[in-house]
């Protein structure tokens, strides 16, 4: 996990310090750093323009990246399960049945399967933009679940709105925003398609091995528009 190549020091009196910072913890004048492996070095301000351009340094900028993701994460985590409706869902299988058409295990499965662009959705900038001031934004889990619900009652925009305490305008971009996640994630899952299907040479005779098994009570997830 540590950071190699860069190494930081004082030109003013020699302090090396082990962690990366902007002022000497000794003499207080600006730190310097030294890239190693590309022979570069400069004042701390001009470090992350380094950085970003260096081919040795950006593996540290990705790792702090993922840190940064992993952080987010474990925020939108611990609202998933004081946030409603899922704080209030998930207490019974049954509850959840009632609302998603799951159960607890089954939507953490789902969920599992989509995790990423969620919280990725979850992170961005403009999502939260989406949301007024006075209403919190709905943690990735929500999302998922409030989407669930939508999918199996058909409950109205204006309903889930004010259910949620949510614009219907929010409502409306978080549920089409979902429901391409759910598509371009579990979809694939769920149906898997010989890799070799489009070379043409091998003949499709009747499949032996496989039973497709087609429910067709369940709500069908609606084709996403390309954009
Ligand atoms: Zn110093
Ligand atoms: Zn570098």
């Amino acid at each position: 996990m540590s950071s190699s190549q860069v190494k930081w020091d004082c030109s003013q009196c020699g302090y090396a310090p082990s962690d990366r910072r902007k002022y000497c913890s000794e003499c207080h004048s600006m730190l310097t750093w030294a890239c190693t492996a590309s022979g570069r070095s400069g004042r701390y301000t001009h470090y992350y323009r380094h950085r970003d351009n260096c081919s040795y340094c950006t593996p540290e900028l990705e790792e702090e990246k993922q840190h940064e993701m992993e952080e987010k994460q474990q925020q939108l985590q611990a609202l998933d399960n004081k946030q409603r409706p899922w704080s209030e869902w998930r207490r019974t299988n049954a509850s959840c049945i009632q609302h998603t058409g799951y159960d607890v295990e089954q939507v953490q499965e789902l969920y599992s399967m989509c995790e990423e662009p969620l919280v990725n959705y979850c992170s961005h900038k403009d999502y939260r933009l989406t949301y007024s001031a006075a209403t919190s934004y709905l943690s990735p889990m929500n999302m998922l679940v409030v989407t669930l619900w939508y999918l199996k009652h058909y409950h109205s925009e204006r309903y889930i709105s004010s259910e949620l305490n949510l614009s219907q305008a929010a409502v409306n971009y978080l549920l089409s925003t979902v429901v391409d996640i759910l598509h371009s994630c579990v979809y694939p899952e769920l149906i898997s398609i010989p890799t070799n299907l489009s070379s043409g040479k091998t003949p499709h005779g009747p499949q032996q091995h496989h039973k497709l098994i087609v429910d067709s009570t369940f709500i069908a997830i609606p084709e996403p528009y390309d954009s």
